[in-house]
């Protein structure tokens, strides 16, 4: 018995199609045929900065147990499944296939980290392939390739979690989705943190049904698979499932962040920056709100979009001098670099004053503002230029704040979750399944 890993990455487009759909019909195919699959299969989550990405840039792979003689086999298999469910005809849809027999080597994992938080070429990902001896095909431009050996790669070792997807009949394709809202946020009660992003408790959302014509009925995702199967027994829905598939993931583990100085930032890289608030943030027309960040290297730009909501109202309470670490992807604007704030940590604020017109030493009453920084008694002629500073209560309190579930990115890492793993002091591994390999 040997192993092949099978990573598969953009059979779907924006308009339609689903990569994690075809890796479902990948492992009904090949356990139809008598192949089993060695743990979960993998759902990664790459760069989600990339130009040409489609929406959720997910890639799928997965290590298939075989004897020698059936590689070939497997990969007919699974060419003619992806031939058969892909979207070839839509415009951003390049696939690649990737297979690779044995444990994927160092330069995988690399090539993994590389993908997920920077930009990563076809020439690279075909440089690679060639030294290791793995095999790739492709439809068109091959930029599905990156993926699909990156998905190979996926490092799960320090985080990461679960998401059940559950599928619709074709014949459903596209109808509404007749998911019981009530049962999903009973769900939700009885099993978070342990599942996270359910709902939406702003806008008083379900989160877990997309709104596209795709073969999804629903996701759960959670930190161990025991905890989702409890989750999905829970959900009532008034159509039939065509089956569901769970799958281990690098999303909300923050893999695509990496701490950097503002010098360092660059276009399409998600970033952790620590400095302090430059410029006043401030509401723009479209409802996004603006601040400059500063450290010792330069100024960068961040924003708050509007689909953010009231995280805006957050990042607009901040004031020139507040220390903080903004979370993000960089994105070169208009207006220059701009991290796109995800989170945002408020270290310490600085103190603020009220300014007021001293009192007149002769009469008492309050003098008035003749211009700037200077006042005068209207009765008197007396003039002071030093006004009286009241200090102002802050209404924003250091601490970690974050857009809604709706804005969030799949690999951002909800507040509920690192206050879980703080709380747990480790990593999700700890409530590992005891059947997992
Ligand atoms: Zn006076």
């Amino acid at each position: 018995m040997s192993v092949v890993w099978i990573g598969v990455d953009d059979t779907d487009s924006k308009k339609r199609g689903c990569t994690t759909y075809v890796g479902a019909q990948i492992i009904k195919r090949l356990e139809s045929r008598g192949y089993s699959l060695s743990g979960y299969p993998k759902l990664v989550r790459l760069n989600p900065n990339c130009s040409y990405k489609t929406r959720g840039n997910a890639a799928i792979s997965m290590m298939v147990e075989i004897e020698n003689e059936d590689f070939e086999d497997v990969k007919d298999t699974v060419l003619g499944v992806v031939e058969e469910f892909s979207e070839m005809g839509e415009d951003e849809t390049d696939p690649g296939v990737v297979f690779y027999k044995g444990d994927p080597p160092q330069i995988l994992r690399e090539f993994y980290w590389h993908t997920v938080r920077d930009i990563s070429s076809i020439d690279l990902a075909m440089k690679i392939i060639r030294e290791i001896g793995a095999e790739a095909f492709w439809w068109k431009t091959g930029r599905g390739v990156i993926g699909a050996l990156a998905a190979i790669g996926v490092d799960l070792s320090k985080k990461k979690t679960y998401e059940l997807i559950a599928y619709r009949r074709k014949e459903y394709w596209g109808a509404v989705r007749m998911i019981d809202e009530e049962s999903v946020w009973e769900m939700d009660k009885a099993t978070y943190p342990l599942t996270f992003d359910n709902v939406d408790k702003d806008s008083g959302e379900i989160r877990i049904a997309p709104h596209t014509p795709c073969p999804v009925l629903f996701g759960i995702r959670g930190l161990n698979p025991e905890i989702l199967k409890k989750a999905y027994s829970m959900v009532k829905v008034y159509e039939p499932v065509e089956f569901y598939v769970i799958y281990e993931t690098n999303q909300a583990t923050d893999a695509h962040l990496q701490p950097v100085k503002i010098c360092e930032a660059k276009d399409g890289v998600s970033a952790i920056i620590r400095g302090y608030v430059k410029t006043k943030p401030r509401f723009t027309v479209g409802g996004h709100v603006f601040f400059e960040l500063e450290d010792e290297t330069g100024k960068i730009h961040c924003a708050a979009y509007e689909p953010t909501k009231n995280f805006r109202h957050i990042v607009a309470q901040l004031e020139v001098g507040d220390e903080v670490i903004v979370y993000g992807a960089v994105k070169l604007k208009p207006q220059g670099l701009t991290v796109n704030l995800e989170k945002i940590e408020v270290l310490s604020l600085v103190d603020i004053f009220s300014v007021e017109p001293p009192l007149c030493d002769n009469c008492g009453r309050k003098m008035i503002k003749i211009y700037e920084e200077m006042y005068m008694c209207k009765e008197c002629k007396t003039s002071s230029s030093t006004p009286i500073l009241r200090k102002v209560q802050r209404t924003i309190r250091p601490g970690v704040y974050e857009v809604p579930p709706s804005a969030r990115r799949h690999l951002s890492m909800p507040l509920a979750l690192s206050r879980y793993y703080e709380h747990r002091q480790g990593t999700p591994n700890l409530i590992q399944s005891p059947n997992l390999p």
